[in-house]
């Protein structure tokens, strides 16, 4: 830094980790340049009501710009980041106009985590994850777009295709997305449709584990499978997923192997660091763990590195899991700590996790919640859920908004966000035949020999 200049902060990641951050760093005397190859900051635990029509990508992803338009301090750069040089202190970016290189003096990464296909990427042609605002519009399209194709369907089988419903991972995304398909099918949807009785859409969980919400324990886990069970989601326990194709998937469980038909798949079974993580341990030294994580010091920087830190679900620290407090509170932590160094202060303590307990829904006014020991579930557990939901979503106008969805969507029966467009559900397709890797953000730079997702060859028969 040179003398009289002020201390740079870069951040890498508009998420919970890099969002905190900057809002922490806010009236200190630093310049933060902060880069997202997205223009929004992502509300991720709302996305499944983003894919069911629930929400609208705006309720669930403010612009970045707008969220930090107060803070003088702050520039938002629309980049993706494409490497680092820790010796010369500088971030390599590609923006739609140009390749950048920015200095900095200390450096926070907080690029989150992408959906993981066990190695099988080509699943994600036709089972989308869960993670970014493409794949929930992408997964309205599909879901609202099979109904309407269960309109035209000419026979019963292709019509039984069409409403099936899969959803792979029995987590609290893949919950929470059962969940709301069958309240869809079951309430939303009613006297919509003339060939067919939406209530018979068949809405299946598959997981490898032998219950569904495993980590809550068995008291609330048992709970939300007899709420699924109750709205006639079917539990395909101790059962992988080994094929994923156009019109159905294979699975592989306690009685053998089977061909279950399904037009929708929905990926919530595993998650992947970003890449940056591996970027960053190869030019630190530092090592990954088996989710391409990396593993941080105590402070959350690298090793060699005081000056850098990964926060968040690409950070690998004492266990801690892949949740936004956990990306808040060391979002925080790093900005407190650059902070302090700025101020001459003592060297901050280890961070420290402060565990406020985990939450999921499972269908309208039903909820489990978990915190220190103490399990709630029912109406009451929502009730929780829809409080601290509301406190962290960003924004007031996004707040009330949430609000008032809710009430005509839970109260009443409408569904405020049910327009699909073709392109929404071929768009990754015809990004990953051109080459475009449709995880990259929303900034479609085609890189060579980089298509993400691998495609499979052929033409694409999408289902609308
Ligand atoms: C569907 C779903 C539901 C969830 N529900 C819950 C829940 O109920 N409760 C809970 O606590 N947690 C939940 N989580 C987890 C929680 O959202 C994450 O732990 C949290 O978002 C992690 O924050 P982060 O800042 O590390 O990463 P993210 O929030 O993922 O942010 C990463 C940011 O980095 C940007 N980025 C990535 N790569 C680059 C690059 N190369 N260049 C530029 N920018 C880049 C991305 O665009 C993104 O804005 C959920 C996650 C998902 C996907």
């Amino acid at each position: 830094m040179a003398k009289g200049e002020r201390h740079r902060v870069v951040i890498v990641g508009g998420g919970f980790g890099g969002l905190f951050a900057a809002r922490f760093l806010r009236r200190t005397s630093v310049d933060i340049t902060l880069i997202d190859r997205t223009n929004h900051h992502l509300f991720q635990p709302l996305l499944y009501q983003l894919a069911t029509g629930i929400l609208s990508e705006g309720d669930v992803a403010p612009p970045l710009r707008e969220v930090l338009s107060r803070h003088r301090n702050t520039r938002v750069e629309f980049a993706n980041v494409t490497g680092f040089d820790l010796e010369a202190r500088t971030v390599s970016a590609v923006s739609p106009a140009a390749e950048l290189t920015i200095p900095y003096d200390s450096l926070i990464v907080a690029a989150g985590a992408s959906g993981s296909y066990f190695g099988h990427d080509e699943f994600g042609r036709w089972a989308p994850a869960m993670k970014t605002v493409d794949d929930a519009l992408e997964l309205r399209g599909r879901i609202f777009g099979a109904f309407e194709m269960a309109e035209l369907a000419e026979t019963d089988e292709a019509r039984r295709t069409w409403l099936s419903f899969a959803v792979i991972g029995g987590g609290p995304t893949g919950v929470e997305m059962a969940g709301q398909i069958a309240e869809l099918s079951r309430r939303s949807l009613k006297r919509n449709f003339r060939s067919f009785d939406p209530r018979d859409a068949r809405v299946m969980v598959f997981d490898g584990g032998d219950a569904i919400l495993a980590s809550f324990g068995d008291r609330l886990s048992g709970k939300a499978t007899k709420e699924l069970e109750r709205l006639g989601v079917e539990l395909h326990l101790k059962t992988r997923v080994t094929d994923v194709g156009l019109d159905g998937i294979v699975v592989s469980g306690p009685d053998g192997e089977e061909r279950v038909a399904c037009a929708t798949k929905v990926w919530a079974a595993g998650v992947q660091a970003s890449p940056l993580a591996r970027m960053l341990a190869e030019a630190s030294g530092a090592e990954t763990d088996r989710a391409g994580r990396i593993k941080v010091l105590p402070d959350c920087s690298l090793p060699e590195h005081p000056e850098v830190f990964a926060v968040g679900d690409m950070m690998a620290l004492d266990d801690l899991p892949g949740v936004a407090e956990v990306a808040m509170q060391s979002g925080i932590y790093a900005a407190w700590t650059i902070r302090r160094r700025i101020h001459n202060c003592a060297p901050s303590k280890p961070f420290k996790y402060r565990d406020l307990g985990s939450m999921a829904t499972v269908s309208r006014f039903r909820a489990i919640v978990s915190f220190k020991g103490i399990r709630v579930a029912g109406f009451v557990g929502w009730l929780m859920w829809a409080f601290i939901h509301l406190t962290f979503l960003t924004g007031f106008k996004n707040r009330f908004r949430a609000l008032v969805n809710w009430f005509f969507a839970f109260v009443g029966h409408a569904r405020g966000e049910r327009t699909i467009t073709l392109q929404q559900v071929s768009a990754r397709v015809i990004a990953m035949e051109a080459g475009v890797n449709p995880d990259a953000g929303s900034i479609a730079i085609p890189e060579k020999g980089d298509a993400g997702v691998a495609p499979s060859g052929g033409a694409a028969r999408e289902p609308t």
